[in-house]
C-alpha cells in the first residue's frame, strides 16, 4: 500500500436496496427496448422464452465518480455471450454503451450498480425459439458493498459447494448466462444456511474454480496463484487485478490448483465487479488471516476504479 493511503472505508451491504424496498418498487427511469421508461414499464409478459428456458444473458458492471468502469469490455462481453447463445442483438455495440450512461443520467447517479440484460421474448414457447426476438434492457441501482462491509474487510467465509461448475462439453461456460447460475444461487443458498457468505466452487475435474458471483486468488510465498479459466468467466475484475499486481511487482500464477492446495495459502480474497476485491478469512474449516497483498489489491482496486 502507498504511504500515507487508508485502507478504504465501505459503505453498507448492497444486495438489498439502500431503502431496503423490493427492486420492482424502487421507481425512477430504466433503459428498455431502445428508450427511457418509467420503472413499472420494465415488464414483459409471463410466457417469455428468456424466463422458462434461460435464454438470457446479461452483465453486472458499476459506475464510479460518473464513469462505468471498462463499460466498453462489459458491452463487448454482453455481444459475446449472446452470439455464444445464438441470440441476436438487434442495438449496435455504439447503441448499448451508450445505453448504459443513459439508463446511469436518467436516475442521476454517479456510483451505481449497471444491469444490461439480454433476454428472448414471448413470440413463441417452445423449446425451440426461432421466431423470438430479443429484447435488451439497462438498469441502474444504488449499491454498496456486495457482502456486508464490516463482515468484508475483516474477510468473509466460503464454504465448499457440492455443485461443480460444468465442463465446456456441457454449458457455453464462457457466456455469462442466467442458466449458469442456478447452481450458483443453490450453492450461495447452502452455505449461508450453515454460517457462511458464499461458495467455493470445484469445476469438472475437480479443480478449485471460482465462487458463485467471484473469482478467486491465493496468495502463496509473495505470489497470486489463480486457477486458469478455462471453464469459467474470465472476470473483468481479474484481469485488472492482475494487471495490478503485476504493476505492484506481485509475480502471478494461472495455474490449476488442487482444493488440498488451500490449506498451504498464507492469503485468500475473491474479486468481481459486484464483490471488487473482498478478502477470504474462512474457507472450508481453514482460517486466514487478511494479509498484507490483499490489504494492497483491495486498496490499489479501490482506487484504480475512481481513477485515483
Ligand atoms: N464469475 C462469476 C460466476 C460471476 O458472476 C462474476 C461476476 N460477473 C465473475 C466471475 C467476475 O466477473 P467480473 O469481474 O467480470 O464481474
Amino acid at each position: 500500500m502507498a504511504e500515507g493511503a487508508t485502507f478504504p472505508k465501505i459503505a453498507r451491504c448492497g444486495v438489498h436496496t439502500m431503502a431496503n424496498v423490493p427492486f420492482d418498487k424502487l421507481g425512477g427511469k430504466l433503459w428498455y427496448n431502445g428508450e427511457l421508461v418509467d420503472w413499472d414499464a420494465g415488464r414483459f409478459h409471463i410466457l417469455t422464452h428468456g424466463l422458462h428456458y434461460g435464454s438470457c444473458v446479461f452483465e453486472g458492471e458499476r459506475a464510479y465518480g460518473g464513469k462505468i468502469f471498462k463499460h466498453q469490455e462489459h458491452t463487448d462481453r454482453l455481444f459475446k455471450s449472446a452470439e455464444i447463445l445464438g441470440m441476436d442483438i438487434s442495438y449496435s455495440n455504439k447503441e448499448l454503451f451508450d445505453a448504459g450512461y443513459e439508463s446511469l443520467e436518467a436516475q442521476g447517479f454517479t456510483d451505481a450498480y449497471v444491469r444490461a440484460v439480454a433476454w428472448r421474448g414471448s413470440e413463441m414457447m417452445a423449446i425451440s425459439a426461432q421466431q423470438t426476438t430479443t429484447h435488451v434492457a439497462v438498469i441502474c441501482w444504488d449499491m454498496g458493498s456486495y457482502f456486508d462491509p464490516e463482515a468484508r474487510m475483516a474477510g468473509i467465509k466460503l464454504q465448499w459447494a457440492k455443485y461443480k461448475r460444468p465442463s465446456p462439453e456441457c454449458a457455453p461456460v464462457h457466456a455469462k448466462a442466467a442458466g449458469l447460475y442456478m447452481i450458483c444461487t443453490m450453492s450461495k443458498h447452502e452455505a449461508e444456511a450453515n454460517g457462511f457468505n458464499d461458495a467455493l466452487m470445484v469445476d469438472w475435474r475437480g479443480y478449485v474454480a471460482e465462487c458463485t458471483g467471484a473469482n478467486i486468488f491465493f496468495v502463496k510465498d509473495g505470489a497470486l496463484h489463480t486457477p486458469t479459466p478455462d471453464c469459467f468467466l474470465n472476470g473483468i475484475t481479474r484481469q485488472t487485478v492482475i494487471e495490478l499486481a503485476e504493476k505492484a511487482g506481485v509475480e502471478v500464477v494461472e495455474r490449476h490448483i488442487m482444493p488440498e492446495e488451500v490449506s498451504e495459502m498464507q492469503e485468500v480474497f475473491i474479486v468481481g465487479t459486484a464483490a471488487e476485491v473482498t478478502p477470504i478469512n474462512q474457507i472450508g474449516d481453514i482460517h486466514y488471516q487478511v494479509g498484507e497483498v490483499t490489504r494492497t489489491l483491495l486498496t490499489d482496486y479501490h482506487n484504480h476504479v475512481r481513477g485515483i
